[in-house]
């Protein structure tokens, strides 16, 4: 089940039972320093949901650039003004300023055991200024970017993303393929009649799969390249892949990476 086909919140469908992998890779995870990771994944492999649990489970921040634009634009600092300006005169934010944050949020105190990379690096140049920067400032905790990527079968995220069903009411999510309501096309809860979003569609997903693979390919090869690159299998339960990426990132680090 992945992030959008739980019929509950993440705190709902997400918990860990007691003797999942995770759970013993619990007691390794006090001294362990996760440092930055970049997770990577298609649209509805769950990425979501898997940063959001490595978060709470090492209590390290997630970095996401939509974030951190929005962040800088509400404080008015100097590259979200910036920003702004180039917003809102419809042309997109260049790396240079993306960088400039990013390497802002980097310097902030909650960044010293880790954090996860969200969007960020997109692209190669903003890949080799990462790594540049963290080799060059030393920043703690003095790791090296490791990628990660959550991979699901093309036809079982097509499953996801098109089987949603989604209740205006409760906002409930169904999938009519892994997650069926038990009365055709209506909520359990309170009985209204489920929708589907415009963009689950096969044509979006196409396209956002196409957008994804054209966006990721150079900074996978940049990372695999290095040997600081993994896939684990998506298509688990959310406990397992969690499980997963925990020890393919010991894997990593205790390879030196
Ligand atoms: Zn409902």
């Amino acid at each position: 089940m992945g992030a959008g086909a739980g019929r509950h919140s993440l705190s709902g469908n997400a918990t860990l039972s007691p003797n999942s992998a995770s759970h013993i890779l619990a007691q390794a995870g006090e001294s362990f320093l996760p440092g930055p990771v970049l997770l990577l994944g298609a649209p509805g492999v769950g990425k979501g949901t898997q940063a959001q649990l490595l978060v709470s489970r090492y209590g390290i921040p997630q970095i996401s650039t939509g974030d951190l634009l929005r962040a800088n634009i509400a404080r008015g600092t100097e590259l979200g003004l910036k920003a702004k300006e180039i917003i809102s005169s419809g042309r997109l934010v260049d790396d240079g300023l993306v960088n400039g944050m990013v390497l802002n949020r980097l310097q902030e105190p909650d960044t010293t055991r880790g954090y996860i990379l969200d969007g960020y690096p997109r692209t190669l140049d903003q890949a080799k200024f990462l790594d540049r920067t963290l080799t060059e400032l030393c920043l703690p905790p003095q790791l090296p970017v490791v990628a990660i990527n959550i991979v699901v079968a093309y036809d079982e995220l097509l499953r996801r993303i098109t089987g949603r069903r989604i209740c205006p009411a409760c906002k409930s999510i169904y999938n009519i393929y892994t997650n069926v309501p038990k009365s055709d096309a209506l909520c359990d809860i309170e009985g209204a009649a489920l929708v589907q979003r415009s963009d689950d569609t096969e044509p979006v997903f196409v396209e956002r799969m196409r957008t994804f693979d054209q966006q990721t390919a150079p900074v996978v090869h940049h990372y695999r390249k290095l040997g600081r690159f993994e896939e684990v299998n998506g298509d688990q339960p959310v406990d397992s892949v969690l499980a997963a990426i925990e020890s393919t990132l010991l894997k990593l680090r205790e390879a030196g990476k």
